[in-house]
């Protein structure tokens, strides 16, 4: 029994999901005549009170798109030092849109409205003009920490006195909202653009929806298809998406409950010095004495698949296909480790 936990993009198309995408209705998307394309990204937009919405092949197309139309080259985005927009998308953000990146040092993937406030630069010929800020919900490399409304809400007034835009990498957001009980409409209300992707826990193979304005997204729709992302019959795909709205949202609790029951049991290992705060799908966990690469090669062994995460952490991911019987064998296996 092999135990992927390395991240929730691994999970696999169901036999119901691949039903769907076999028999779904397709057209050409780059004239915008796919039907299954059209209805998730209105779906996509009703459910967040947007305009429209637009189908992208991944979650780094959208942030880059929204990076590209928001601002013009010499802008800055602002943002916390571990975000995706910065650490994992090749350095797009100074490739696609020549801007520069202002970076806030948060806690676990988090900035403040205050930290905002004062990282905005001021003009000057030769400084960068503060553009855009990037929050993103769930952080991933901050773990698997989130946002309340609240503290969004004060980061959007920020914005809105400063002539700055609020962009949402909400690659795990549906893991926030379980949590808290927040509606996807209230969510909406705060960013002028956001992204979801439906390729993590949702479960879908691939795909990613912008959601934003129709004159948004009918300027990011020009950079998806220089980018190379207009694709043709993509309802295939999109109607895998849709289903996984539709049936995989409420189970993503179980995801963050077995990360938590996870955390817990790492806290009492003593091979763990700490174990970052588990709030959703993320378990982040530091080593005692021993490199993350070593303890990763030690459960692979075991059929085990984790993320070194750094020199001594480690991380796991929690997502659909994790079963209550690879639970029960990845915890038997950390406490063989622990004796
Ligand atoms: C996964 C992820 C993305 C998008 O990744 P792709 O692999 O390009 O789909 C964006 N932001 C965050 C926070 C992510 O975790």
């Amino acid at each position: 029994m092999k135990i992927n936990l390395i991240s929730d993009t691994v999970t696999k198309p169901t036999k119901e999901m691949k039903k769907v995408m076999l028999e779904a209705l397709v057209g050409d998307d780059v004239f915008g005549e796919d039907p299954s394309v059209n209805h998730l990204q209105s779906k996509l937009a009703d459910m967040f009170g947007m305009e429209a919405g637009l189908f992208c092949p991944s979650g780094t197309m959208t942030n880059q798109i929204a990076i590209k139309v928001h601002t013009q080259p010499l802008d800055e985005l602002i943002c916390d030092k571990t975000s995706h927009v910065y650490q994992y998308e090749t350095a797009g953000y100074a490739y696609n849109s020549g801007v520069g990146v202002n970076l806030i040092d948060g806690d676990y993937g988090k900035i403040t409205a205050e930290q905002v406030q004062k990282s905005i630069k001021q003009v000057y010929d030769w400084l960068p003009i503060s553009k855009l800020v990037v929050l993103e919900n769930s952080t991933n490399k901050g773990g698997g920490n989130y946002y309340e409304l609240d503290e969004i809400a004060k980061i959007k007034q920020v914005c809105d006195d400063n002539n700055l835009v609020l962009h949402l990498d909400g690659a795990r957001l549906f893991n926030v909202l379980v949590e808290t009980g927040e509606s996807t409409i209230d969510v909406g209300r705060h960013f002028d653009s956001i992204s979801i992707c439906l390729s993590k826990g949702l479960g879908a193979p691939v795909g990613s929806v912008l959601l934003g304005k129709s004159e948004f997204i009918r300027k990011a729709r020009r950079f998806r298809k220089v980018m190379g992302g207009g694709m043709r019959q993509s309802g295939i795909l999109a109607a895998a998406c849709t289903y996984a709205l539709d049936n995989n949202i409420d189970r993503l609790k179980i995801d963050n409950n077995n990360a938590k029951e996870l955390g817990a049991l790492l806290s009492g290992l003593s091979f763990v010095k700490s174990v970052n705060p588990v709030k959703t799908n993320i378990v982040i966990f530091t080593l005692k004495d021993q490199k993350a690469v070593d303890f990763v090669a030690k459960l692979a062994m075991k059929d085990i698949i984790a993320a070194a995460f750094g020199e001594y952490q480690v991380r796991f991911v929690t997502h659909l296909e994790f079963t209550e019987e690879m639970k029960i064998r990845l915890f038997e296996v950390l406490r063989l480790i622990n004796d």
